[in-house]
């Protein structure tokens, strides 16, 4: 790698994956042009289109790509054409392919109340007003990967098993991420788990505390997963940083996500220890809307200042991309999704260029 060049590997993927790619990529290049930093973009194929040009969901030179870049963007992949082929060829099995392969362990999703799209949630205005969590979910242990797993039939019929596994490294390694990000934020970690039933937490609980006496600066609450489900919909506001394991994590940060009531505008980036960071939307490839120059490019873009931040050590540049999607939003435009009835709309590369001119 070239000195001072930062190099971003760029996957659009699927449906609306290379319209809100191109907006986000487009930010990438005047952040490089106005702060004088040199970005060298590289494009790979992953998904349907890797499936369709390369036979394969995941080619190994866009896995090579991404090992090589410091922080690997991404559209979205998957749509109808490919649901009915085998696992191997599945677009999502692509994006399980390059987790894995880049060793990501924490997944983060910052759930941001933006004040004027606070009429769009289902939850009351003075419930939303200021709420800015960050969600830390644990992504290569429990019961996604726990051993033993399978069915068997019984004198009485069919029994399953699932099985929740953590060691310690991996409670460790995520905890520690948890304390490192709320230390740079609002200092209050909330660490959920079900330490009166499982093992698991137990340990989870244990490795927390120990984890807490080298963040003396750091707020540490335990809290239930059933209780923090709840919390979350009743005073949102009262969570920085929430960390959590694997299955917990997916559920509380979906929950999370809705509470905000626009799909379009929620970033996520996965960190591992070493190698580059993945940052994409939350949203999927939205085959209904692909090529119409109508989806909402926000959250891709506010992906890209998640990549300034985590993987650029750019922080004033990804502050910058945050208040210029603010600022737009607080001029009233909207694209489609966001718009109310009657409202007029602007289309994917016009909100693209509203957020540029705002930066
Ligand atoms: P996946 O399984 O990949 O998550 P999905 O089918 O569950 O995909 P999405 O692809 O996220 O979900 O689409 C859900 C709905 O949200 C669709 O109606 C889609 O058009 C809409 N949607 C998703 N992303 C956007 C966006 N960026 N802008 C506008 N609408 C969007
Ligand atoms: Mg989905």
């Amino acid at each position: 790698m070239r000195e001072g060049v930062k190099r971003i590997a760029v996957l659009p993927g699927d449906g609306i994956g290379p319209e809100i790619t191109r907006e986000a990529v487009r930010v990438l290049e005047l952040i490089a042009e106005v702060r004088g930093h040199r970005f060298d973009l590289v494009y790979g194929k992953i998904g349907g289109i890797a499936v369709d040009e390369e036979g394969t969901p995941l080619p190994d030179e866009t896995v090579r790509l991404c090992r090589e870049s410091d922080a690997v963007l991404l559209g979205a992949v998957g749509g109808p054409k490919w649901d009915k082929g085998p696992t191997h060829l599945r677009p999502e099995t692509g994006l399980l392919g390059i987790r894995k392969a880049i060793g990501l362990y924490a997944n983060l999703r910052p759930i941001t109340v933006f004040p004027s799209l606070i009429h769009a949630s289902t939850l009351k205005p003075d419930v939303l007003a200021g709420v800015d969590i960050l969600i830390l979910r644990e992504l290569t242990g429990g019961l996604y990967f726990g051993q033993p797993r399978g069915r068997r039939q019984t004198a009485d019929g069919v029994e399953v098993v699932d099985t929740l596994q953590y060691s310690e490294h991996e409670i460790r390694r995520i905890l520690r991420l948890g304390f490192e990000l709320a230390r740079a934020r609002r200092k209050r970690l909330v660490s959920v788990d079900k330490a009166n039933v499982l093992e698991s937490s137990r340990l989870w609980r244990e490795i927390a505390e120990e984890v807490a006496r080298d963040y003396p600066d750091v707020e540490l609450v335990h809290m239930l997963v059933d209780n923090a489900a709840m919390q979350l919909v009743r005073n949102p506001r009262q969570f920085d940083v929430l960390v959590t394991e694997n299955m917990f994590g997916d559920i509380l940060s979906d929950e999370a996500a809705m509470i905000t009531g626009s799909i379009g505008m929620l970033p996520s980036a996965s960190l591992g220890s070493e190698g580059p960071g993945l940052y994409e939307p939350i949203h999927g490839s939205a085959p209904d809307i692909a090529g119409q120059n109508v989806a909402n490019p926000l959250a891709t873009i506010l992906s890209v200042a998640l990549m300034l931040r985590h993987s650029l050590g750019m922080e004033d540049e990804a502050r910058a991309v945050e208040a210029a999607v603010r600022a737009v939003l607080d001029a009233g435009h909207r694209t489609r999704d966001l718009a109310g009835p009657g409202e007029p709309a602007l289309t994917t590369a016009e909100m693209g260029d509203k957020v540029r001119a705002a930066l």
